[in-house]
């Protein structure tokens, strides 16, 4: 294995899944609060599976600076729903199936969709420059 610098991480996704009416209004109620109080994207609602995702889910983009912030309050805050937190060094197999770290259930990932290399980056995150609300 070679060591790979952190600098490579350039943004971190988290992926909030959800099974049922009941877990999509607490998904709901929790992307209000995280739009509320951090400084991250909030992508679409993924009500049908895509990508690797075997669970409807939606995904929060952030970067680096914001991971002290949002990963611990999700840690406590995540209504019970499964989250996949993943960085972004552009390598998708790995990010998603070695580097990622799991906040409650952990979910089976469809490895097909996954390339080793990212062949177009995913553009600068335009966050979220007005929160709310404090952590
Ligand atoms: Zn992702």
């Amino acid at each position: 294995m070679t060591i790979q610098k952190l600098a490579t991480i350039r943004s971190y996704h988290a992926h909030v899944y959800f099974d049922g009416p009941e877990q999509r209004r607490q998904a709901e109620a929790l992307r209000e609060e995280i739009g509320a109080r951090f400084s991250v994207r909030l992508g679409r609602w993924h009500d049908h599976l895509v990508g690797p995702h075997t669970r409807p889910m939606y995904q929060v983009s952030f970067a680096p600076g914001e991971f002290p912030r949002l990963v611990p309050w999700l840690m406590i805050n995540r209504r019970g729903l499964a989250v996949l937190i993943h960085p972004n060094t552009g390598q998708p197999k790995a990010d998603h199936l070695l580097h990622a770290l799991w906040l409650g259930e952990i979910l089976d990932l469809d490895a097909a969709p996954l390339p080793e290399l990212d062949e177009a980056p995913e553009p600068a995150i335009e966050l979220n420059t007005d929160p709310k609300l404090t952590p």
